[in-house]
């Protein structure tokens, strides 16, 4: 299985170099897979629509969050400079439904979206305090979405759902939960080791590797408990997740959404 490394999306957070010191910029990460007949898509960054009509995002995360809006960066426009078309992303996961992880949904509106139950719930029926980070009109092309419980087998001490419907064995979704009600990581087995697209369960590297001297702006976790759906379990996630780093030995790699030197370093290992 092939795997694509996509960066689909700038954030430019007002106050970004307090909060994350040097790196001041968020990208956005997604992931391409190239499976025998389709591709799916993990993660869909901002959309073609967002970028035509950045009303759609609303003023406060266009005022404090400052996405760069290029459509160049768009998980469509990547999709056809590889040469493929786009009717051939047939499957699409997403972490969750916050509006710079949904943007792109209705670039394949074709595709099928797979998440956690609980996060499809929060995104139709979000409490009053849920409501600034979803935008229905994202998904206003009514996607067929495939939801799921994760009642499955154990995943590095966390919960996950059980087979994707149409999907290999390989790809998997993962309770990762905190940031937002129904919050997921997705795992890719690539034989040697396992890949985990943890989205925005931590920003910045540091958080959970252990191999860097390297520490996030302290902003960054204040950032994270501001927006965190349930702090507390954001927190224990976290912890939880640097602790099956540690234990599996160099076969477990994750990487955040947002952090700009990961995705650098799986470009510079495709290199
Ligand atoms: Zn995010």
């Amino acid at each position: 299985m092939r795997v694509h490394h996509l960066d689909c999306g700038t954030l430019c957070p007002r106050g970004g170099r307090a909060l994350l010191g040097e790196e001041s910029e968020f990208v956005c990460h997604c992931l391409l897979i190239e499976l025998p007949h389709s591709l799916v898509l993990v993660e869909t960054g901002l959309g073609t629509s967002d970028i035509e009509e950045p009303r759609r995002l609303g003023m406060l995360f266009r005022g404090l969050v400052r996405p760069r809006l290029a459509l160049e960066q768009t998980a469509l426009t990547h999709v056809c400079a590889l040469g493929f078309s786009p009717s051939d992303v047939r499957d699409v996961l997403v972490t969750h439904l916050d509006l710079d992880h949904a943007g792109g949904l209705s670039d394949f509106p074709e595709a099928r979206l797979h998440l956690l139950r609980d996060e499809w719930q929060a995104a139709q029926k979000p409490s009053p305090r849920e409501r600034s980070r979803y935008r229905a009109v994202q998904w206003e092309h009514a996607p067929e979405v495939h939801e799921y419980e994760a009642e499955g087998e154990a995943f590095h001490g966390f919960a996950r759902a059980r087979e994707l419907d149409g999907l290999p064995p390989e790809i998997q979704l993962v309770s990762l939960p905190g940031h937002s009600r129904g919050h997921a990581g997705v795992a890719i087995d690539e034989g040697e080791g396992t890949l985990l697209h943890c989205g925005d369960a931590y920003f910045h590297h540091a958080e959970v590797s252990l191999d860097t001297h390297a520490r996030p702006a302290r902003g960054l976790d204040l950032f994270q408990s501001v927006v965190a759906h349930d702090n507390a379990v954001r927190r224990e996630t976290q912890a939880r997740l640097r602790e099956a780093v540690r234990a599996s030995d160099g076969r477990l790699r994750t990487t955040s959404a947002h952090d700009r030197s990961e995705l650098a370093r799986e470009h510079g290992a495709q290199a």
